[in-house]
């Protein structure tokens, strides 16, 4: 066997030929269907614990709101988001590129430290695939063993009645599952909208429902695993995310090998495996973990069970499958917090303080300000001098806010346009306006007045803008 990683090699066995494919392809380059067997243990419990509580937070978020807006939403159509309540606008970009970064450099701490724990335990393409849709399979057509049968059978009445029973229970919950989704995208109220008006009213929003809804049904009734290892960008840079340190689900060949059949009497001569592939029976991705760390586990955790099982029958220890790392199985040392993780721990301390930064010191309004292209100044009798802007400002309260513009240390005035001497903005919308800022035309000595506008919300300074003022001296 070779370690998968970039690491030193370990040899316990030759054969390589596992690596000339994946495992769910044949030789002749056909899709190799997966009859996972069904887990059962204590990773598989704690496992459908962490599931339904995904499950009840992905159905019930959407439907969370707070003082009349959703909790969470995720508009990319509109580039308009609300985490925890908080509206986010595109003006908010850097927090959104920080957050990326951020969520990047956690993602390869995570990842070094303890490998595919997010796959295996939280990712949203496992948790449905296993412990909802999978377990719908179990139910319809059988175990691993009556689910092989049945896909060789003829084509009978209750092989016909299974697999339509099927298609169509995973249909409807992907149905399901791409409303809730796009719930997210566009909120509850807009897909009550979708789902209870006339369709010709909203013909792009029923046919969103429906693509989203095929793609789901497609991914969990028939593409599965390969969602993990073919496509998944995660799941592929494994190879450089891990070393020989992280926690790996792991095979202890010191201990399993030589493997060999089990007999009651006591032998010396091989280890503990005993050969009898109840870890690749229960594998989703169809592997052999006693072959070493491959891209295609997802650190499910099902080899784990199958094998406790399995040594608690011979009278074994437990463990021989494992989370452990590469030189924890090697060199029997515990897991350990290398260098390289702390130095992405004090990375990620560093970015996790700056947004935090970013966010508690974000504003409430977002506002530019520019001078009407084309306009220099205009004389206003002859003793002032006046110049023309535009302003565009984002409003991310839940109030309509009435914005003020205020000269800041600089006598003059301000003439907005329009009926009003302030511009309203909408509470979560945005408002446009254009102004006069007046100047006396003896503070102008120089061609370009840097000058700075205040904006008020009430007598509350929301924010200050500073702008250039031309004024009609020479340079
Ligand atoms: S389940 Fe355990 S004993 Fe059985 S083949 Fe796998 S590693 Fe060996
Ligand atoms: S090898 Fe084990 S942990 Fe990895 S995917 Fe297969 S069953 Fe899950």
């Amino acid at each position: 066997m070779e370690t998968g990683t970039n690491s030193a090699p370990v040899s316990i066995e030759k054969n390589e030929s596992f690596r000339d494919r994946i495992a769910t392809v044949d030789e002749s380059g056909k899709r190799k269907w997966i009859f996972a067997q069904k887990p059962k243990g204590k990773w598989y419990a704690a496992r459908t614990y962490i599931s339904w509580f995904f499950f009840i937070l992905f159905f019930s978020l959407p439907f969370i709101y707070v003082h009349g807006r959703p909790l969470f939403l995720f508009d990319v159509t509109e580039a308009h988001f609300i985490i925890f309540g908080k509206v986010f606008w595109p003006q908010d970009f850097f927090i959104f590129g920080l957050a990326m970064i951020t969520f990047i450099v956690f993602i390869v701490l995570f990842t070094a430290a303890f490998g595919r724990l997010f796959c295996g335990w939280v990712c949203p393409q496992t948790i449905f695939m296993e412990m909802f849709f999978r377990k719908i399979e179990y139910f319809i057509e059988g175990n691993a063993a009556e689910q092989r049968l049945l896909a060789k059978a003829p084509w009978t009445g209750k092989k016909l009645f299974k697999k339509t029973t099927k298609h169509v229970v995973f249909y409807l919950f992907s149905f399901i599952i791409a409303n809730t989704f796009l719930a997210y995208i566009i909120g509850v109220k807009a897909l009550g909208k979708i789902i209870t008006e006339p369709v010709h009213e909203h013909v792009g929003g029923l046919f969103s429902i429906l693509i989203f809804s095929g793609i789901f049904y497609a991914v969990y009734a028939f593409f599965r695993e390969q969602a993990c290892t073919v496509v998944c960008p995660y799941g592929r840079l494994q190879g450089v995310l891990l070393d020989r340190n992280s926690m790996i689900v792991a095979y202890d060949y010191k201990r399993g090998e030589p493997r060999g059949k089990y007999t009651k009497k006591v032998t010396e001569d091989h280890g503990d495996c005993i050969d009898c592939m109840q870890c690749v029976k229960v594998c989703p991705t169809g592997i052999d973990i006693r072959n070493g760390t491959q891209m295609e586990c997802v650190g499910c955790t099902a080899c784990i069970d199958a094998c406790d099982t399995i040594m608690e029958r011979i009278n074994k220890p437990l463990g021989l499958i494992r989370y452990a790392s590469e030189n924890g199985i090697e060199n029997r040392e515990p897991l350990k917090y290398t260098g390289r993780m702390k130095l992405y721990t004090v990375l990620l301390s560093i970015l996790v303080i700056l947004l935090g930064l970013l966010l508690f010191t974000r504003k409430d309004v977002d506002a530019t300000i520019m001078r009407t292209p084309g306009m220099l100044y205009q004389q206003r009798g002859t003793d002032s001098v006046s110049n023309l802007y535009n302003i565009k400002v984002a409003n991310k309260t839940i109030s309509s806010i009435p914005l003020k513009l205020k000269l800041e240390g600089v006598s003059g005035q301000i003439q907005i346009i329009g009926e009003h001497n302030y511009i309203t903005v909408k509470e979560e919308g945005q408002g446009a306006g254009t102004f006069f800022v007046v100047l006396p035309a003896n503070i102008i000595h120089e061609r370009k007045l840097p000058i700075k506008i205040g904006l008020y919300n009430g007598n509350e300074r929301v924010d200050v803008i500073s702008t250039n003022f031309l004024g009609p001296v020479a340079e």
